[in-house]
Protein backbone atom coordinates (compact mmCIF):
# COMPACT_ATOMS: atom_id res chain seq x y z
CA UNK A 1 0.00 0.00 0.00
CA UNK A 2 1.39 3.74 -1.13
CA UNK A 3 1.80 5.86 1.86
CA UNK A 4 -0.35 9.19 1.46
CA UNK A 5 -3.70 7.99 1.89
CA UNK A 6 -4.49 5.36 -0.78
CA UNK A 7 -7.51 3.20 0.54
CA UNK A 8 -7.52 -0.77 -0.39
CA UNK A 9 -9.11 -1.70 -3.35
CA UNK A 10 -11.10 -4.69 -2.97
CA UNK A 11 -13.72 -4.09 -0.18
CA UNK A 12 -17.12 -4.80 0.90
CA UNK A 13 -19.78 -7.08 -0.41
CA UNK A 14 -17.75 -9.85 -2.34
CA UNK A 15 -14.55 -9.80 -0.09
CA UNK A 16 -14.11 -10.77 3.31
CA UNK A 17 -12.76 -8.10 5.43
CA UNK A 18 -11.19 -7.61 8.43
CA UNK A 19 -12.73 -4.77 10.31
CA UNK A 20 -12.03 -3.16 13.43
CA UNK A 21 -14.78 -1.43 15.09
CA UNK A 22 -13.95 1.08 17.80
CA UNK A 23 -17.42 2.18 19.69
CA UNK A 24 -19.75 -0.22 20.45
CA UNK A 25 -22.52 1.16 22.26
CA UNK A 26 -26.23 2.50 20.88
CA UNK A 27 -25.37 2.84 16.99
CA UNK A 28 -21.91 1.29 16.76
CA UNK A 29 -23.10 -2.09 18.03
CA UNK A 30 -25.93 -2.69 15.51
CA UNK A 31 -24.11 -1.03 12.67
CA UNK A 32 -20.85 -3.71 13.61
CA UNK A 33 -23.86 -6.78 14.01
CA UNK A 34 -24.66 -5.73 10.05
CA UNK A 35 -20.98 -6.10 9.10
CA UNK A 36 -20.49 -9.16 10.53
CA UNK A 37 -24.06 -10.25 8.62
CA UNK A 38 -22.79 -9.64 5.49
CA UNK A 39 -19.66 -12.04 6.13
CA UNK A 40 -16.54 -9.58 7.39
CA UNK A 41 -14.39 -10.53 10.06
CA UNK A 42 -15.39 -7.80 13.09
CA UNK A 43 -12.72 -6.91 15.72
CA UNK A 44 -14.49 -4.76 18.25
CA UNK A 45 -13.52 -2.86 21.38
CA UNK A 46 -15.52 -0.54 23.81
CA UNK A 47 -14.53 0.86 26.93
CA UNK A 48 -17.70 -0.26 28.47
CA UNK A 49 -18.62 -4.11 29.36
CA UNK A 50 -21.94 -3.37 28.76
CA UNK A 51 -21.23 -2.62 25.00
CA UNK A 52 -18.95 -4.96 24.55
CA UNK A 53 -21.51 -7.96 25.91
CA UNK A 54 -23.86 -6.27 23.30
CA UNK A 55 -21.18 -6.91 20.64
CA UNK A 56 -20.16 -10.27 21.36
CA UNK A 57 -23.72 -11.08 21.16
CA UNK A 58 -23.58 -9.82 17.55
CA UNK A 59 -21.17 -11.70 16.66
CA UNK A 60 -17.97 -9.16 17.03
CA UNK A 61 -14.84 -10.86 17.58
CA UNK A 62 -13.74 -8.48 21.20
CA UNK A 63 -9.96 -7.36 21.19
CA UNK A 64 -7.88 -7.05 24.17
CA UNK A 65 -7.37 -3.09 23.31
CA UNK A 66 -8.15 -1.23 20.41
CA UNK A 67 -4.86 -1.18 19.40
CA UNK A 68 -4.61 -4.42 18.83
CA UNK A 69 -7.76 -4.57 17.04
CA UNK A 70 -6.73 -1.84 14.68
CA UNK A 71 -3.33 -3.20 14.25
CA UNK A 72 -5.34 -6.26 12.53
CA UNK A 73 -7.66 -4.32 10.26
CA UNK A 74 -7.90 -3.68 6.80
CA UNK A 75 -10.75 -0.66 7.35
CA UNK A 76 -10.94 1.27 11.15
CA UNK A 77 -14.65 2.24 11.87
CA UNK A 78 -15.19 4.68 14.86
CA UNK A 79 -18.30 5.64 16.47
CA UNK A 80 -17.61 7.42 19.56
CA UNK A 81 -19.30 10.37 21.40
CA UNK A 82 -17.70 13.17 20.16
CA UNK A 83 -14.67 15.28 18.36
CA UNK A 84 -12.79 15.10 21.48
CA UNK A 85 -12.51 11.21 21.69
CA UNK A 86 -12.55 10.82 18.11
CA UNK A 87 -9.11 13.07 18.41
CA UNK A 88 -7.48 11.30 21.56
CA UNK A 89 -8.14 7.71 20.61
CA UNK A 90 -6.76 8.00 16.66
CA UNK A 91 -3.78 10.79 17.29
CA UNK A 92 -0.35 10.84 19.32
CA UNK A 93 1.87 7.73 18.86
CA UNK A 94 -0.40 5.64 21.28
CA UNK A 95 -3.10 6.42 19.00
CA UNK A 96 -4.74 4.49 16.55
CA UNK A 97 -3.43 5.62 13.33
CA UNK A 98 0.22 4.58 14.74
CA UNK A 99 -1.13 1.29 15.67
CA UNK A 100 -2.26 0.41 12.21
CA UNK A 101 -0.91 -0.82 9.06
CA UNK A 102 0.14 1.70 6.62
CA UNK A 103 -2.77 2.17 3.73
CA UNK A 104 -5.34 1.55 6.16
CA UNK A 105 -8.61 3.06 5.40
CA UNK A 106 -10.27 4.97 8.91
CA UNK A 107 -14.26 6.03 8.43
CA UNK A 108 -15.33 8.31 11.53
CA UNK A 109 -19.16 7.83 11.89
CA UNK A 110 -19.51 9.45 15.38
CA UNK A 111 -21.10 12.90 15.06
CA UNK A 112 -18.38 15.89 15.78
CA UNK A 113 -17.47 18.82 15.29
CA UNK A 114 -15.41 19.71 11.68
CA UNK A 115 -13.04 21.37 12.81
CA UNK A 116 -11.99 17.93 14.95
CA UNK A 117 -13.05 15.91 11.56
CA UNK A 118 -10.76 18.04 9.47
CA UNK A 119 -7.88 17.36 12.42
CA UNK A 120 -8.95 13.46 12.06
CA UNK A 121 -8.18 13.83 8.37
CA UNK A 122 -5.10 15.54 8.68
CA UNK A 123 -3.42 12.80 11.15
CA UNK A 124 -4.29 10.14 8.93
CA UNK A 125 -2.94 11.41 6.05
CA UNK A 126 0.29 12.16 7.93
CA UNK A 127 0.36 8.67 9.06
CA UNK A 128 -0.52 7.15 5.86
CA UNK A 129 -4.00 5.94 6.18
CA UNK A 130 -6.80 6.90 3.81
CA UNK A 131 -10.06 8.40 5.53
CA UNK A 132 -13.68 9.61 5.28
CA UNK A 133 -15.88 11.53 8.16
CA UNK A 134 -18.80 9.75 7.65
CA UNK A 135 -21.60 10.58 9.85
CA UNK A 136 -25.11 9.16 9.73
CA UNK A 137 -28.53 9.88 10.27
CA UNK A 138 -31.54 7.90 10.90
CA UNK A 139 -31.31 6.90 14.62
CA UNK A 140 -31.24 3.50 16.49
CA UNK A 141 -33.35 2.52 14.46
CA UNK A 142 -32.00 3.24 11.09
CA UNK A 143 -28.64 0.92 12.97
CA UNK A 144 -30.39 -1.80 13.42
CA UNK A 145 -32.07 -1.86 10.03
CA UNK A 146 -29.51 -0.83 7.77
CA UNK A 147 -30.91 1.78 6.08
CA UNK A 148 -28.67 4.14 7.65
CA UNK A 149 -28.39 7.87 5.91
CA UNK A 150 -24.48 8.48 5.56
CA UNK A 151 -23.19 11.77 4.71
CA UNK A 152 -19.72 11.52 3.91
CA UNK A 153 -16.41 13.44 3.35
CA UNK A 154 -13.29 12.64 2.06
CA UNK A 155 -11.33 12.29 -1.25
CA UNK A 156 -12.84 10.35 -4.35
CA UNK A 157 -10.66 7.07 -3.47
CA UNK A 158 -11.32 6.88 0.28
CA UNK A 159 -15.29 7.60 -0.43
CA UNK A 160 -15.18 4.86 -3.24
CA UNK A 161 -13.38 2.47 -0.83
CA UNK A 162 -15.92 3.18 1.76
CA UNK A 163 -19.00 2.81 -0.27
CA UNK A 164 -19.45 -0.59 -0.46
CA UNK A 165 -19.23 -1.11 3.41
CA UNK A 166 -21.14 1.95 4.40
CA UNK A 167 -24.12 0.50 2.08
CA UNK A 168 -23.98 -3.18 4.26
CA UNK A 169 -25.42 -0.62 7.24
CA UNK A 170 -27.25 2.50 5.39
CA UNK A 171 -29.45 2.54 2.62
CA UNK A 172 -28.48 6.21 1.12
CA UNK A 173 -24.57 7.21 0.68
CA UNK A 174 -24.08 10.48 -0.24
CA UNK A 175 -20.44 11.52 -1.18
CA UNK A 176 -20.96 15.17 -0.12
CA UNK A 177 -17.22 16.68 -0.70
CA UNK A 178 -13.96 17.20 0.78
CA UNK A 179 -12.56 16.59 4.41
CA UNK A 180 -14.99 17.77 6.63
CA UNK A 181 -18.06 17.84 4.09
CA UNK A 182 -19.75 14.66 5.71
CA UNK A 183 -19.72 16.80 9.26
CA UNK A 184 -20.99 19.93 7.65
CA UNK A 185 -23.82 18.38 5.98
CA UNK A 186 -24.94 16.74 9.49
CA UNK A 187 -24.74 19.73 11.86
CA UNK A 188 -26.28 21.58 8.89
CA UNK A 189 -29.25 19.27 8.41
CA UNK A 190 -30.44 18.78 12.28
CA UNK A 191 -29.79 22.90 12.73
CA UNK A 192 -32.76 23.19 9.91
CA UNK A 193 -34.55 19.93 12.13
CA UNK A 194 -34.19 21.75 15.59
CA UNK A 195 -35.24 24.65 14.01
CA UNK A 196 -38.47 23.39 12.45
CA UNK A 197 -39.35 21.12 15.73
CA UNK A 198 -39.61 24.54 17.75
CA UNK A 199 -41.62 26.02 14.78
CA UNK A 200 -43.90 23.56 14.50
CA UNK A 201 -44.27 23.65 18.19
CA UNK A 202 -45.02 27.14 18.55
CA UNK A 203 -47.65 26.63 15.84
CA UNK A 204 -49.77 24.21 17.55
CA UNK A 205 -49.41 25.69 21.00
CA UNK A 206 -50.21 29.14 18.80
CA UNK A 207 -52.97 27.23 17.28
CA UNK A 208 -54.57 25.63 20.71
CA UNK A 209 -54.71 29.45 22.48
CA UNK A 210 -57.01 30.20 18.91
CA UNK A 211 -58.93 27.22 19.70
CA UNK A 212 -57.94 25.64 16.43
CA UNK A 213 -57.97 21.58 16.95
CA UNK A 214 -54.63 19.70 16.21
CA UNK A 215 -55.89 18.20 13.33
CA UNK A 216 -57.42 21.35 11.38
CA UNK A 217 -53.82 22.41 11.78
CA UNK A 218 -52.32 19.17 11.12
CA UNK A 219 -54.96 18.93 7.76
CA UNK A 220 -54.18 22.35 6.18
CA UNK A 221 -50.31 22.78 7.07
CA UNK A 222 -49.33 19.58 6.12
CA UNK A 223 -50.74 19.64 2.69
CA UNK A 224 -49.57 23.61 2.72
CA UNK A 225 -46.58 25.67 2.95
CA UNK A 226 -45.92 25.10 6.56
CA UNK A 227 -45.10 20.88 5.49
CA UNK A 228 -41.70 20.20 6.81
CA UNK A 229 -40.83 16.65 8.10
CA UNK A 230 -40.93 17.72 11.83
CA UNK A 231 -44.61 18.09 11.01
CA UNK A 232 -45.70 15.09 9.01
CA UNK A 233 -43.13 12.61 10.42
CA UNK A 234 -42.38 13.63 13.57
CA UNK A 235 -45.43 15.63 14.72
CA UNK A 236 -44.75 16.98 18.29
CA UNK A 237 -48.58 16.39 19.38
CA UNK A 238 -50.28 13.26 20.17
CA UNK A 239 -53.17 12.35 17.10
CA UNK A 240 -52.34 13.29 13.46
CA UNK A 241 -49.29 11.00 13.00
CA UNK A 242 -49.85 7.46 15.16
CA UNK A 243 -46.28 6.58 14.35
CA UNK A 244 -44.87 10.04 16.09
CA UNK A 245 -43.22 10.40 19.61
CA UNK A 246 -45.97 12.43 20.79
CA UNK A 247 -47.87 9.36 20.99
CA UNK A 248 -45.75 7.59 23.29
CA UNK A 249 -45.10 10.12 26.00
CA UNK A 250 -41.86 11.22 24.21
CA UNK A 251 -39.58 7.99 24.50
CA UNK A 252 -36.75 8.65 21.87
CA UNK A 253 -36.79 8.71 19.46
CA UNK A 254 -33.85 11.07 19.28
CA UNK A 255 -33.22 12.50 22.82
CA UNK A 256 -33.42 16.09 23.75
CA UNK A 257 -29.55 15.97 24.60
CA UNK A 258 -28.37 14.68 21.24
CA UNK A 259 -30.31 17.72 19.67
CA UNK A 260 -28.42 20.26 21.79
CA UNK A 261 -25.58 17.98 21.19
CA UNK A 262 -25.65 18.46 16.83
CA UNK A 263 -27.51 22.45 17.58
CA UNK A 264 -24.18 23.42 19.79
CA UNK A 265 -22.05 22.15 17.06
CA UNK A 266 -23.98 24.23 14.34
CA UNK A 267 -23.38 27.03 16.35
CA UNK A 268 -19.52 26.48 16.82
CA UNK A 269 -19.03 26.08 13.21
CA UNK A 270 -20.93 29.31 12.68
CA UNK A 271 -19.07 31.05 14.92
CA UNK A 272 -15.61 29.79 12.96
CA UNK A 273 -16.83 30.18 9.87
CA UNK A 274 -18.71 33.89 10.01
CA UNK A 275 -22.11 32.66 9.15
CA UNK A 276 -25.35 34.11 10.72
CA UNK A 277 -27.22 31.42 12.04
CA UNK A 278 -30.08 33.94 14.06
CA UNK A 279 -32.51 31.13 14.77
CA UNK A 280 -29.87 28.45 14.69
CA UNK A 281 -28.51 30.23 17.97
CA UNK A 282 -32.20 30.95 19.05
CA UNK A 283 -33.21 26.71 18.75
CA UNK A 284 -29.60 26.32 20.49
CA UNK A 285 -31.06 28.46 23.74
CA UNK A 286 -34.15 27.09 23.53
CA UNK A 287 -32.91 23.60 24.09
CA UNK A 288 -30.48 24.53 26.50
CA UNK A 289 -33.35 25.47 28.64
CA UNK A 290 -35.47 22.47 27.97
CA UNK A 291 -32.72 20.20 28.73
CA UNK A 292 -31.40 21.93 31.88
CA UNK A 293 -35.22 21.15 32.90
CA UNK A 294 -34.87 17.25 33.02
CA UNK A 295 -35.86 16.92 29.90
CA UNK A 296 -32.38 15.58 28.29
CA UNK A 297 -33.93 12.11 27.62
CA UNK A 298 -37.17 12.78 26.64
CA UNK A 299 -37.53 12.84 22.91
CA UNK A 300 -36.72 16.75 21.35
CA UNK A 301 -40.16 16.94 20.05
CA UNK A 302 -41.27 16.84 23.39
CA UNK A 303 -40.19 20.46 23.37
CA UNK A 304 -44.03 21.66 22.45
CA UNK A 305 -44.86 20.65 25.78
CA UNK A 306 -42.31 22.78 27.73
CA UNK A 307 -43.36 25.46 25.61
CA UNK A 308 -47.10 25.44 25.66
CA UNK A 309 -45.92 25.64 29.89
CA UNK A 310 -43.99 29.11 28.76
CA UNK A 311 -47.08 30.52 27.19
CA UNK A 312 -49.00 29.67 29.84
CA UNK A 313 -46.72 31.80 32.09
CA UNK A 314 -46.86 34.76 29.87
P1 LIG B 1 -23.11 5.73 22.87
O1 LIG B 1 -22.72 6.58 24.03
O2 LIG B 1 -24.19 4.72 23.03
O3 LIG B 1 -21.79 4.95 22.31
C1 LIG B 1 -20.51 5.49 22.30
C2 LIG B 1 -19.57 4.40 22.79
O4 LIG B 1 -18.22 4.84 22.66
C3 LIG B 1 -19.77 4.04 24.27
O5 LIG B 1 -20.11 2.66 24.38
C4 LIG B 1 -18.42 4.35 24.90
O6 LIG B 1 -18.07 3.45 25.95
C5 LIG B 1 -17.49 4.23 23.74
N1 LIG B 1 -16.21 4.90 23.87
C6 LIG B 1 -15.95 6.17 24.26
N2 LIG B 1 -14.62 6.41 24.20
C7 LIG B 1 -14.04 5.29 23.72
C8 LIG B 1 -12.70 4.92 23.42
N3 LIG B 1 -11.68 5.76 23.58
N4 LIG B 1 -12.47 3.67 22.96
C9 LIG B 1 -13.48 2.79 22.81
N5 LIG B 1 -14.78 3.09 23.07
C10 LIG B 1 -15.05 4.32 23.53
O7 LIG B 1 -23.45 6.74 21.69
P2 LIG B 1 -24.25 6.43 20.33
O8 LIG B 1 -25.68 6.74 20.52
O9 LIG B 1 -23.83 5.10 19.82
O10 LIG B 1 -23.66 7.59 19.40
C11 LIG B 1 -22.37 7.51 18.81
C12 LIG B 1 -22.21 8.69 17.88
O11 LIG B 1 -23.24 8.65 16.89
C13 LIG B 1 -22.32 10.06 18.58
O12 LIG B 1 -21.41 10.93 17.99
C14 LIG B 1 -23.77 10.48 18.28
O13 LIG B 1 -23.93 11.88 18.28
C15 LIG B 1 -23.95 9.89 16.89
N6 LIG B 1 -25.36 9.62 16.53
C16 LIG B 1 -26.22 9.03 17.41
C17 LIG B 1 -27.54 8.80 17.03
C18 LIG B 1 -28.51 8.15 17.99
O14 LIG B 1 -29.71 8.19 17.70
N7 LIG B 1 -28.05 7.52 19.07
C19 LIG B 1 -27.97 9.14 15.74
C20 LIG B 1 -27.07 9.70 14.84
C21 LIG B 1 -25.75 9.94 15.25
Amino acid sequence: MEKGGSPPAALGRNHMTTIAFIGLGNMGGPMAGNLVKAGHSVLGFDLAPAALEGAKARGVVLADSARAAVAEADVVVTMLPSGKHVVAATSGSDGLFAAARPGTLFIDSSTIDVASARAFHEAAKTAGHASVDAPVSGGVGGAEAGTLTFMVGGTDDAFGAARPLLELMGKKIVHCGGAGSGQAAKICNNMILGISMIAVSEAFVLGEKLGLSHQALYDVASTSSGQCWSLTTYCPVPGPVPTSPANRNYVPGFAAALMLKDLKLSQDAAETSGAATALGAAATALYTAFAAEGNEGKDFSGIVEWIRTRADET
